[in-house]
């Protein structure tokens, strides 16, 4: 058995078994890394070491609960190995959030998403690559090095959680975390044929998440498929008083309401039944790839046929998402990013004793072209004078477009709205990198959730061009079951996520 190829609940059920232990799960997915990551790049930095001791632990732990007679109730996580993107702070390992600013910084905290792993039981493997800052679509943006698509190594892993969605879709690691600000952990899900649920804002604590836009970002899962995702928005979700736009409400079974939906025998033949699913007619416009768009209506037919109806439903700001995006995540960049100065913690540029010297040749050199790029305009979207041009603009416009939404959920009374994750398959590496407006297209269809604070989930839907293509399935804010029962049904009735990279 391959167990590197294992999804979580697949892991957990031969752990309950004895058939397997944390620490043969562990070596087989450091093994896998030392035959395939050389060639992917997927992680920044690795802790073997680090993992097989808690491994150990974790065995320990299994024994225990084992002679209790209590082997169904140990942690849900306890012995999965998992890959956590360099924007989230992991107490005691490097975390650099793919800059150079931040090389040498290891947080004395976690993030309260690690703490809540760790006591889960989950281990961790090691920090994957990113844009820097969460800057970007297509992990290029690393200042470290550049990521490669398992599908085809001369292609990008999308972005900016690249290096989760290749150590994933590699099977170097069971599950992963990201985060998406306005796409980068279902883009990348949809061009490595994985998983990627961004949750409604508030769902899950930013706290120890090193900050890009704060209105915006959020944590999310990635991982091998559905029932997967489920489980570990089951653990990271929940308030958390240091966190202040966390939300203070209670968090559902989602994995009992994914496998609830499974078990009713004889085995549903319309489990969709009753479910009215939206199709934005704006989202399947000029610039989306006929292969893409193809593989996206065939599984829209594929949830009539688990007996749901699905309607046209128009979404009239979505041209807006983009511009309203780039002016808003910059803007809030631009604040945050002030506190790397080359003072208090991180990279500095130390040729000089003088104070505004330090700061100018840190920043200059601590980051990269496109976070440059961000704070310049976000400083400009900002000012006096502008502010109420652009800035104040863009946050009605904002408003306008959550509304679009109200409306499609409240008027229409849709359920989900689903359509294209990403306009395109992977593209090459290279590509669009000197091209910054086509890199900001890779998010057309992922940026207007984000605004909305709404949920959406990617999963897989079919190739084009031997390249995978992603379905998004969005919701309501804080309806995630709903979302999840969708696209439970969806891919039970298919096998696209079951397909994996030749490596
Ligand atoms: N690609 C978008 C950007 O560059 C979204 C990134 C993200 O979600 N972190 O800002």
């Amino acid at each position: 058995m391959e167990l590197h190829r294992l999804t979580i609940h697949q892991a957990r059920a031969l752990l309950e078994k004895s058939e397997i232990s944390a620490t043969e799960l562990t070596r087989a997915v450091l093994d896998r890394i030392d035959a395939v990551d050389a060639r992917v790049k997927a992680y920044l930095t690795l802790v073997a070491e680090r993992a097989l001791d808690q491994a150990r632990d974790a065995d320990a732990r299994w024994a225990e609960y084992r002679r209790a007679g209590k082997g169904g109730e140990t942690p849900p996580l306890l012995g999965i190995p998992m890959a956590i993107k360099d924007e989230i702070c992991t107490r005691g390992v490097r975390t650099t959030a793919g800059s150079k600013i931040l090389n040498n910084f290891v947080p004395p905290y976690d993030a309260t998403v690690m703490e809540k792993l760790n006591a889960a039981g989950a281990i961790l493997i090691g920090k994957t690559n990113q844009d820097e800052f969460a800057m970007g679509s297509s992990t290029e943006n690393s200042r470290y090095f550049v990521t490669r698509n398992p599908w085809d190594l001369e292609r990008v892993p999308g972005g900016s959680s690249g290096g989760s969605a290749a150590a994933l879709a590699a099977d170097e690691t069971l599950f992963a975390l990201g985060t998406d600000t306005g796409g980068s952990v279902r883009q990348p899900a949809a061009l490595t044929n994985t998983v990627g649920l961004r949750p409604t804002y508030g769902r899950v604590s930013r706290y120890g998440i090193i900050a890009f836009a704060s209105s915006l970002d959020q944590v999310g899962p990635m991982t091998k498929d559905v029932r997967d995702a489920a489980t570990i928005l089951r653990v990271i979700a929940g308030h958390d008083p240091r966190e202040a736009t966390s939300v203070n409400l209670p968090v559902p079974d989602f994995v009992g309401a994914v496998g609830a939906f499974n078990k009713t025998p004889p085995q549903d033949k319309t489990p969709l039944q009753n479910m009215r699913v939206g199709v934005p007619r704006e989202y399947f416009a000029a610039g989306l790839q006929p292969g893409v768009e193809r593989a996206v209506r065939d599984a829209i037919r594929v949830l009539e046929s688990l007996g749901a109806t699905a309607q046209e439903v128009t979404l009239p700001h979505t041209d807006y998402a983009l511009p309203t995006y780039y002016l808003l995540a910059p803007a809030e960049a631009s604040a945050n990013l002030a506190r790397y100065d080359g003072v208090k913690y991180g990279y500095r540029h130390a040729e000089s004793n003088e104070m505004w010297e330090v700061m100018r040749a840190t920043r200059g050199d601590g980051f990269g072209a496109e976070v440059k790029r961000r704070i310049m305009l976000g400083a400009y979207a900002l000012s006096a004078g502008y502010y109420d041009a652009y800035y104040l603009k863009a946050q009605k416009v904002r408003t306008l477009i959550k509304q679009d939404f109200d409306r499609a959920f409240d008027a229409e009374r849709v359920d989900v709205i689903v359509g294209p994750t990403s306009p395109s398959v992977a593209f090459k590496i290279g590509e669009r990198v000197d091209d910054p407006l086509q890199m900001y297209l890779a998010d057309v269809f992922t940026l207007s959730q984000a605004l909305a604070g709404i949920p959406a989930i990617s999963i897989p839907c079919g190739f084009d061009q031997g390249l995978p293509v992603g379905l998004q399935i969005i919701a309501r804010a804080f309806d995630e079951e709903r979302m999840l029962r969708v696209a439970f049904a969806y891919e039970q009735a298919t096998e696209w996520h079951t397909r994996k990279a030749s490596l």
